[in-house]
């Protein structure tokens, strides 16, 4: 389909929606349907997709984050949080002066969260609040993660460039997020599972094949390793580190804002 260069939509920037690209003033707005739809089947869903291995990537993230066990005051964000899983492992992992704050665009996936961790007490806390514009001072917190999260934003340079203003100097960011298997024959086998049985799951499970086929496709159009370390580089961070996992199905990334 050929674009009409005369429309008022075409100069508009472009980001993508899975494999479709809109603009980015339409993105979020798509982000947010899908979150809000899947919110209740949300936990379900990662673990059949992943048989569980989302649970061993989150462990490896906390185990590299190396939360101080001593009871030390230590700050976390988790961006992106929705339903709590990272922050609750991280609390877990760490001393009892450690807080957590959740911070997500969607009321639909923090209301599953707040149900999960209702015993939690004044230790965790959940904001509604975008990942682009985060709602919080500058230097507050001494670190930032973001699991599966980085994918579903519009623009990675505004996200990368206000986790650098919330930390603290000192402070470490960790970027859980799949992302290119490397993999010989791996890649070919993920690619036929992922495209044929996860959509076909979500509409079993979740009742919404569409949001999961747009899952998937967010995957193929997120950076490989070595350009999202260049984006983090760019936005201020130092000490760029990656892990591949499962063959780089996920990866991590590690940073530090001296
Ligand atoms: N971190 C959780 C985990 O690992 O299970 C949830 C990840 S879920 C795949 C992606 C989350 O990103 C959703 O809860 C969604 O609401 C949130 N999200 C999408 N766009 C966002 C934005 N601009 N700012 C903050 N959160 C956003």
């Amino acid at each position: 389909m050929s674009e009409d260069l005369n429309s008022p939509d075409a100069a508009k920037p472009k980001t993508s929606f899975g494999f479709a690209p809109v603009g980015e003033d339409a993105k979020q707005g798509l982000v947010n349907e899908v979150f809000a739809k899947v919110a209740r089947s949300y936990d379900l869903m990662n673990d059949l997709m992943s048989g569980g291995l989302h649970r061993l990537w989150k462990s490896d993230l906390v185990s590299w984050l190396a939360p101080p066990k001593g009871a030390v005051p230590y700050a976390l964000l988790d961006v992106a949080g929705g339903t709590g899983d990272v922050a609750l492992r991280v609390l877990e992992a760490s001393g009892p002066r450690s807080s957590a704050v959740i911070c997500d665009i969607s009321a639909e996936m923090i209301a599953v969260g707040r149900a999960r961790a209702a015993s939690e007490g004044e230790r965790l806390s959940f904001v509604r609040g975008n990942a682009e514009a985060l709602p919080f001072a500058k230097a507050s917190f001494d670190a930032y993660t973001v699991a599966f999260g980085m994918r579903n934003l519009t623009c990675l340079e505004v996200a990368l460039a206000e986790a650098f203003r919330v930390l603290k100097p000192g402070g470490r960011f960790l970027c859980l997020e799949f992302s290119s298997v490397e993999v010989p024959l791996l890649d070919t086998l993920y690619d036929a599972y992922s495209f044929n049985a996860i959509p076909v799951l979500g509409g079993l499970v979740a009742g919404d094949s569409a949001s999961y086929q747009y899952l998937v496709e967010s995957i193929r159009r997120f950076p490989d390793q070595k350009s999202f370390t260049r984006l983090i580089e760019n936005a201020g961070f130092e000490r760029v580190r990656y892990r591949n996992l499962t063959g780089g199905i996920a990866a991590l990334h590690s940073a530090w804002r001296l």
